[in-house]
């Protein structure tokens, strides 16, 4: 009987309620953006919730499309920031072996030692995420 489909069914929840816009009909739904009551004729269902026809539906979706590619653009800042940390070390381990060479001081042993250990810190941890996400 009702023209929309199973998540606009009628419940308990608007039992008393009327529509905002038909005072006369029964509200089925609250629109998600302006949160007035919905009769099944003002009602329509969009990707993101029901919200009123026309404007709020308009509002609605572009809202959703907004989340789902602002959560799209997270995903990818993540990804990038897994090979940022051993990038880094790498660079730091480079560094720290090059000092010796750029201030023409005789290699102490300390910054060797480091330098060797952080770049190979890094290679492998930027070789465990480029795995770790191939499988993924
Ligand atoms: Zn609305
Ligand atoms: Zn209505």
């Amino acid at each position: 009987m009702w023209p929309l489909s199973s998540s606009v069914r009628r419940t308990e929840a608007f039992a008393n309620m009327k529509c905002f816009t038909h005072l006369a009909d029964d509200a089925v739904a609250i629109c998600r953006n302006c949160s007035k009551a919905l009769c099944p004729a003002c009602a329509n269902e969009t990707s993101s919730g029901i919200a009123c026809r026309g404007k709020c539906s308009e509002e609605l979706e572009q809202l959703g499309a907004m989340m789902r590619a602002s959560t799209a653009a997270h995903k990818i800042n993540r990804g990038g920031a897994a090979y940022f940390y051993p990038a880094f070390l790498v660079v730091l381990g480079i560094v720290f072996l090059a000092e010796p060479l750029l201030s023409g001081r005789p290699p102490r042993t300390f910054p060797i030692v480091a330098g060797a250990a952080f770049t190979l810190f890094g290679l492998g941890l930027g070789v465990i995420q480029l795995v770790w996400r191939r499988r993924a």
